[in-house]
C-alpha cells in the first residue's frame, strides 16, 4: 500500500479520489516471480494479461522488463502493437477474437485456439495464405477441482479435442506449437501440479514434437498486505511453492533435452493487484436505524470486485494527515453512486470523520479497467518511483468530453 508520506504528497494536489501506482515495488515483485520460476525452469518468460489492468504505462514496464503481451481482443492487441510489441511477443487468447487476428497469426504471432469453430477458421486464413506459415496453439479444458465447469478452452481427450487436432494438422502450412490453460478460482497448489500434468500429458500424447511452449494461464495468489492475505487462509501459496510444482515438473519432464519449450505463464492479479492504491475522502457521515454510513468519494467500481468478496486493507489520515488509529466498530463505507449495493467495505473498523482519507490497498485488479462511466467519469492514475523525486500522472482524469464524444449530441458527435 502506499506509505503515509507518498499519500499526503499527493492529496494536497488533486480534490477526487485518485490511484496510485507503485512502480518499484510492481518491477521489484516482477522480478522475484520470474526470477524464481527461471532458478528452477530457466526457459519461462511471463504475458502479463492485459485485461486485468491495461494502463499502458504499466504495460510498458513489462516491457521493459523483457515481458510479453497476453490480449484477448483487439483493443488489448492493438495497444500491445502500440507500445512497440512484434507479433512473436504477443499472445492472443480468448473466447471471440477480433478481426486483427488475421494480421497477428500472419506474421507470427502466437494465438491459443479455443473452439473448433474457431479453428476452421484459422484453417480458411491458412488457405487463403498459403505461402505463410501459421503457428497455433490449443488452449485445453480439464477439472483442476475448480468446483465449477470452465466454459474455455476444448476438454482434453474429448472427440471435440482429438478432432480439432486433426483437422489442423491436416493443413500443410499450420503448426500446432503449444499448448494452454487458464483456470480460475483454483489458486491452490493441488490444482497447479494438475494444470501441468495435463498438459504435459497433452503435449506427449497429441503433439508430434516437443512444444515450443507451455502456457499455463495464471490463477497463482501474488503477494499481499498480511491484513488481506489472512481472508485466505493460513496456506497461501509463495511463488517459489508455484515455481516448485510447475517449473520443477516442467524441468524433471524435459531435463536433458536440447531445446525445452518455453514456460509461459500469464499473470493478471498476481502481478498487479497488490501495486496500486485508491485514495478517497470521506464526504459524509450517517446513521439510519442504527446503523451507522460513511460515504465517500469513489465508488466500488473504483475499488474493483474484490472489495464486495474481502475486505481490502486499508488505513486512515485524520484531517491533520496524521494516521488515525481509534477504533469504532462496524461502520458500512459506502460509495457515491445511487446503488444500495456500493459498499466498499462493511465492518470498517476505524472511526471516520468527515474530511478524513481512507487508503485502500489491492486495488490493482479489474478496477480502472471494469469501472463503467455511471454516474461519474474516472479518476487519475499517479504512478510513484524512487528514482524521480516526483510523481508523474498517467491517466489524467476522464472528462465530460471523454465519455460523450461516443453520443450523438444535437445532432452532432463533439
Ligand atoms: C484473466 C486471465 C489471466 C490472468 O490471471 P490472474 O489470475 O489474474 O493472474 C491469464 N490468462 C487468461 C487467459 C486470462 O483470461
Amino acid at each position: 500500500m502506499l506509505d503515509i508520506d507518498k499519500t499526503k504528497a499527493l492529496i494536497n494536489k488533486n480534490s477526487t479520489s485518485f490511484y496510485a501506482f507503485e512502480e518499484d515495488e510492481f518491477k521489484n515483485n516482477y522480478l522475484d516471480l520470474l526470477n524464481t520460476f527461471r532458478s528452477i525452469y530457466s526457459d519461462y518468460n511471463i504475458a502479463y494479461s492485459y485485461k486485468t489492468n491495461y494502463t499502458p504505462y504499466i504495460c510498458n514496464c513489462v516491457k521493459e522488463l523483457g515481458g510479453m503481451a497476453e490480449v484477448v481482443s483487439d483493443m488489448e492487441y492493438t495497444l500491445a502493437k502500440k507500445l512497440g510489441y512484434s507479433n512473436s511477443n504477443i499472445i492472443y487468447n480468448g473466447p471471440v477474437k477480433g478481426e486483427k487476428l488475421k494480421e497477428h497469426i500472419l506474421n507470427g504471432g502466437l494465438l491459443n485456439i479455443d473452439n473448433i469453430d474457431e479453428a476452421k477458421n484459422i484453417m480458411n486464413i491458412a488457405k487463403n495464405n498459403p505461402n505463410k506459415f501459421i503457428k497455433v496453439g490449443i488452449r485445453v479444458n480439464f477439472d483442476v477441482g475448480a468446483g465449477y465447469i470452465s466454459r474455455f478452452g476444448l476438454e482434453l481427450d474429448s472427440d471435440e479435442f482429438v478432432e480439432t487436432i486433426n483437422l489442423l494438422k491436416t493443413m500443410p502450412n499450420i503448426n500446432i506449437v503449444g499448448l494452454h490453460c487458464h483456470i480460475s478460482r483454483a489458486r491452490n497448489i493441488d490444482s497447479w501440479q494438475k494444470r501441468i500434468d495435463k498438459l504435459l500429458y497433452a503435449a506427449d500424447k497429441y503433439l508430434n514434437k516437443t512444444p515450443e511452449y507451455i502456457d499455463v494461464g495464471s490463477g497463482m495468489f501474488g503477494k499481499m498486505d498480511p491484513f488481506f492475505a489472512k481472508q485466505f487462509g493460513d496456506n497461501v501459496p509463495s511463488y517459489l511453492d508455484y515455481a516448485k510444482v510447475v517449473a520443477g515438473t516442467m524441468e524433471r519432464h524435459y531435463h536433458g533435452q536440447e531445446v525445452k519449450p518455453l514456460l509461459i505463464s500469464e499473470p493478471g492479479t498476481t502481478i498487479i493487484s497488490n501495486y496500486m492504491s485508491l485514495i478517497s475522502k470521506v464526504v459524509q457521515i450517517k446513521t439510519i436505524r442504527d446503523k451507522k454510513f460513511a460515504t465517500i468519494n469513489s465508488s466500488f467500481y473504483n475499488a474493483g470486485d474484490v472489495c464486495l468478496v474481502k475486505q481490502l486493507p486499508y488505513y486512515v489520515l485524520d484531517n491533520n494527515l496524521n494516521l488515525k488509529t481509534k477504533e469504532c466498530k462496524g461502520i458500512s463505507v459506502m460509495g457515491y453512486t445511487c446503488l444500495e449495493q456500493d459498499c466498499i467495505a462493511k465492518n470498517f473498523n476505524t472511526e471516520l470523520e468527515v474530511g478524513n482519507y481512507i487508503v485502500f490497498g489491492n486495488v490493482g485488479g479489474y478496477s480502472i479497467v471494469s469501472k463503467p462511466p455511471f454516474i461519474q467519469p474516472n479518476v487519475p492514475i499517479f504512478a510513484i518511483s524512487k528514482k524521480r523525486n516526483k510523481e508523474i500522472e498517467i491517466k489524467r482524469y476522464e472528462s465530460f468530453d471523454d465519455i460523450f464524444a461516443t453520443f450523438l449530441i444535437d445532432g452532432m458527435y463533439i
